[in-house]
């Protein structure tokens, strides 16, 4: 993904800054413990559609 799309690209619940998770194609805001997925490099910015992470998964 492009590095800057990411560095403008901010959680949509908390505007916090995201994390790019390589291996499964997420962003991860860890304030809110949820997983942005990623279609075809487009990022979905939409809470419906993150994945709830576990606290071992925001630990890491
Ligand atoms: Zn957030």
């Amino acid at each position: 993904m492009d590095k800057k799309l990411l560095d403008i690209l901010v959680c949509p619940v908390c505007k916090g800054t995201l994390l790019y998770n390589k291996e499964r194609k997420e962003l991860i805001c860890k304030a809110d413990r949820l997983a942005y997925p990623i279609h075809d490099d487009i990022p979905v910015m939409l809470e419906d559609e993150a994945r709830r992470l576990s606290l071992e998964e925001v630990g890491r």
